[in-house]
């Protein structure tokens, strides 16, 4: 009987020959590992990262295996450093992603559901796919977007006035200002009758999601992906995101370095693609943090603990750097404390910016944050609108210190 590691392994195999011989990418810049034939999955490493520069450089059809005839989509988005990743998907590629993703969110969604779709339409993938997995599911769609002129955040939230969907497809952030601004526009958000919420980007501390859930009265669930790794996480019955085994193989590996990060830890998502026509990917470096862990439902796929981005960690006058995420879940767990801690240094000092103003809750704050990073942290207090209008203006960036002191 051929177990789980063994047909990974094959399928890897004929991903890398296949994108060896068919990617313009690979073929080019991998000739040196023509013919590799991986005995074990850790032979894996032998092979070179794909970086986020190598995709931006080969262009948006860079690294096609297929020809024009068979593209179902081409999709593409911008990093947080500027850098175009752009994937074309086959129909097979597209309706692996979507029943994957339709799977994930049968225990999440309703045929009665009304869905409000707000994350980014515009050329990438992300929601286009999501709406096909809840239109499949039976669910009605509204496809409010985000950053869009066409539907501004005013638009979205009077229409769920008006329609009252059931479920919320958004980052957390995206969800705490939406809340927000219906109670500022006179509405009772809970009548909105929101029952569920899928978060996709905005990766924060499970204290958070907590607490989002909370705000709204509503379920949460976690998903992962980009445009180059659509469904690369999706949620299980609990809402926690698991890897999508069937489609992708990750590593974990040390952010500054190459080697895997021990068991446990956050480090770095390594994504190679296992079924890919259009666009087969070897070792991408994805510039996202994550931890591997175990879930309470008992799948046995690991489950994806996002960390952010790899530039938005925290390193330490000692050297030693944490993610966004741990940060914030340590000040978060503390009772008391609101929806936002956001971490950086101010003239060189360790400083926490959380949205409460209780003395003793801050200092409880600073007192986890010194058991978790061994130096002693200044913590003070901003405003809830300030955290919300930074998130604004940030976009999908991480807010920092900076952009709370930012009119
Ligand atoms: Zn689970």
């Amino acid at each position: 009987m051929r177990t789980a590691p063994d047909r990974t392994l094959e399928r890897l195999g004929a991903q890398l020959e296949y994108a060896l011989s068919r990617s313009p990418h690979y073929r080019q810049a991998w000739g040196a590992h023509r013919g590799r034939v991986l005995d074990d999955l850790a032979d894996l490493r032998t092979l070179p990262f794909t970086t986020a520069d190598a995709v931006d450089a080969a262009g948006p059809l860079g690294l096609t295996a297929v020809g024009h005839g068979r593209i179902a989509r081409y999709a593409e988005s911008r990093d947080t450093r500027g850098r175009v990743l752009g994937a074309a998907a086959t129909a097979a590629d597209l309706g692996r992603a979507s029943a994957a993703m339709e799977e994930a969110l049968r225990p999440h969604v309703r045929p009665d559901d009304l869905a409000f779709v707000a994350v980014p339409y515009e050329l990438s993938g992300g929601a286009h796919d999501t709406d096909r997995a809840l239109g499949a599911l039976g669910a009605g769609v509204v496809g409010v977007g985000a950053l869009s002129a066409v539907c501004p955040p005013e638009r979205a939230i009077a229409l769920m006035a008006l329609l009252h969907p059931s479920v919320l497809v958004a980052t957390p952030d995206r969800a705490v200002g939406t809340h927000h601004r219906l109670g500022a526009a006179g509405h009772d958000p809970r009548s909105v009758g929101l029952r569920a919420q899928l978060y996709v980007g905005g990766a924060c501390a499970p204290a958070k999601t907590a607490r989002v859930g909370a705000l709204w009265g509503t379920s949460t669930a976690w998903a992962y992906g980009s445009t180059l790794t659509p469904a690369a996480g999706l949620p299980c019955a609990l809402g926690t995101a698991h890897l999508t085994d069937t489609l992708y193989h990750a590593e974990v590996v040390d952010p500054d370095g190459q080697d895997p990060v021990p068991d446990g830890r956050p480090g770095e998502l390594v994504l190679t693609t296992l079924a890919a026509e259009a666009t087969p990917l070897l070792r991408f470096r994805t510039g996202d943090l994550v931890r591997l862990g175990g879930c309470g439902c008992g799948d046995p796929r690991p489950a994806l603990e996002q960390h952010g981005r790899v530039e938005d960690r925290w390193s330490s006058p000692t050297g030693r750097a944490l993610t966004a995420v741990e940060l914030e879940q340590a000040a978060l767990s503390v009772p008391g404390t609101g929806l936002y801690c956001v971490t950086g240094a101010v003239g060189g000092r360790p400083t926490a910016r959380i949205d409460t103003a209780a003395p003793d809750v801050r200092q409880e704050v600073a007192e986890a944050l010194r058991r978790l990073t061994g130096v002693v942290w200044q913590v003070d207090t901003a405003d809830r609108r300030a955290f919300l209008d930074a998130t604004e203006r940030a976009g999908r960036r991480r807010i920092g210190l900076r952009d709370l002191e930012a009119v």
